[in-house]
């Protein structure tokens, strides 16, 4: 028989998939199996309001993933289970080596790929590069806070952990989170009584990194702790940089007072790449990914692929995937052949087709009673797509999958959206279909 703690170690990998990376690091990983006993396990976790909070919304899905892995029936009960090293908080922090709260997990979450190196710059994003680098090296003494703003898959947090990198280089101590990870800790340190500590800790670094603040603007308290600690760093000279999806001016939601601290510093969009960028992104990448690809096609892709990086990148993903399946090459012709092959077919019907043939099933098996894990996962992705791209409602979704009911949709479409944060197999399997099918939308529009 395995020991509890080996058991809920399993259980963790599982439900690493399973739940949203925030939600994961919030309240899953500082647990650990204590004891399984007459069909009881027990999981020891850092504080009452963690158990209370896994209790009323995780309850059945750890109790089901610990019945899958022992075999049988399981009651779970969370308790509180105090342990030095439970207590500390999980946003990213790194410094130098022989700092107190520096750990290698916590240093590893700075996307190695994600470098300035890496990073290819264009008229579009030359400004936040330019400003970023700036930041790094000078952190505190030019354009405090700097914030920077695009729509999605533009380089944001590319930049945000380029900027973690060279600090740590530099020595310096730094701390990253998106608005979701810093509003789940903060909450957290309310109920526990240390929302001191939780500010006290942030006090302390060099530079602070905040991905996303819109998912803090309908969020009144967290907003308050946020601009205490931004006055607290401001206050000693911390650099802070910021990005959002928007500039601060058009954050309706955010207080009036936050929105005028935002713009103390240098506010700079990123733009769309234009198509110097997209074609200079493209070569790069293809020679990152090794993939053999002429410069015709690049041409071609960079000339139909027009809003953003995360777009080329999954165009280039996709082709790489079908040359491997294949064994075609990637010539102007059968690239613009891949193209056009759904070009008559509008959204949702693109995203079935797609979908379909990227798992080798047919649209009537996707939207038939088929019930083995490949199909079953497909049919997730496209509810997921749906309504990721083609912006269709839960009820629509359910109707052009062959009249799924509404729990079931809303399942699979959470499920995909949360899983995809923790697993990059899948991540990458839906960026690969995205990329196609921004390749068939892009076919159709004329150029
Ligand atoms: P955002 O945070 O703005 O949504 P990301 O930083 O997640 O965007 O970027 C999406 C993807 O595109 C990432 O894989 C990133 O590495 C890549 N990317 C974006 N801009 C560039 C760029 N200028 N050069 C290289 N890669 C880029
Ligand atoms: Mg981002």
């Amino acid at each position: 028989m395995e020991s509890a703690k080996q058991i809920w170690e399993t259980a963790l990998g599982e439900l690493q998939i399973q739940v949203s990376k925030a939600n994961y690091t919030t309240w899953l990983k500082n647990s650990q199996g204590i004891s399984y006993q007459e069909n009881v396990f027990v999981v020891g976790v850092p504080s009452a309001f963690v158990a209370e909070w896994l209790t009323k919304s995780l309850h059945s899905l750890v109790s089901k993933t610990l019945a899958q892995i022992i075999g049988g029936d399981v009651d779970v009960q969370f308790t509180v289970h105090n342990q030095n090293q439970l207590t500390n908080g999980s946003l990213a922090y790194a410094n130098q080596p022989d700092g107190g709260i520096s750990t290698k997990a916590k240093i590893d979450r700075f996307n190695p790929k994600y470098t300035f190196a890496n990073f290819i710059v264009g008229d579009c994003n030359r400004l936040a590069y330019a400003a970023t680098i700036e930041v790094a090296e000078n952190p505190g003494h030019s354009y405090n806070p700097l914030f920077i703003y695009s729509s999605t898959g533009q380089g944001k947090t590319h930049l945000l952990h380029a900027i973690g990198h060279r600090a740590i280089s530099n020595g310096l101590k730094v701390a990253y989170t998106s608005a979701e990870q810093f509003t789940n800790e903060f909450v957290l340190a309310i109920k526990q009584g240390q929302v001191e500590d939780f500010r006290a800790r942030l006090r302390t670094v060099h530079i602070f990194l905040f991905d996303d603040i819109q998912f803090i603007s309908d969020k009144k308290q967290t907003q308050q702790c946020f601009l205490q600690t931004f006055n607290d760093l401001y206050n000693n000279n911390r650099q802070i940089i910021i990005t959002a999806d928007r500039p601060p001016k058009d954050m309706a939601l955010l207080s009036n007072k936050l929105k005028s601290r935002l713009e103390w510093g240098l506010v700079t969009p990123i733009q769309p790449p234009d198509f110097e960028s997209r074609l200079s992104i493209l070569r790069a990448k293809a020679k990152e990914t090794m993939i053999t690809i002429t410069d015709e096609v690049l041409q071609l892709l960079a000339k139909q692929i027009r809003e953003n990086v995360r777009q080329l990148e999954g165009a280039l993903i996709y082709l790489t995937a079908r040359t491997k399946l294949t064994g075609m090459e990637l010539t102007l012709q059968t690239v613009n052949k891949l193209l056009t092959s759904t070009a008559d077919k509008q959204g949702s019907e693109v995203i079935m087709q797609v979908v379909a043939d990227y798992f080798n099933l047919t649209v009537e098996e996707l939207t038939g009673k088929r019930r083995d894990r490949k199909t079953a996962l497909a049919r997730q992705i496209v509810m997921y797509l749906m309504r990721e791209e083609d912006n269709c409602s839960f009820a629509e979704i359910g109707k052009g999958l062959g009249n799924r009911n509404h729990a079931t949709i809303v399942h699979g479409y959470e499920k995909i959206a949360a899983e995809m944060s923790v697993n990059s197999k899948l991540y990458h399997q839906i960026l690969g279909i995205k990329g196609k099918i921004d390749l068939s939308k892009a076919s159709r529009e004329k150029y």
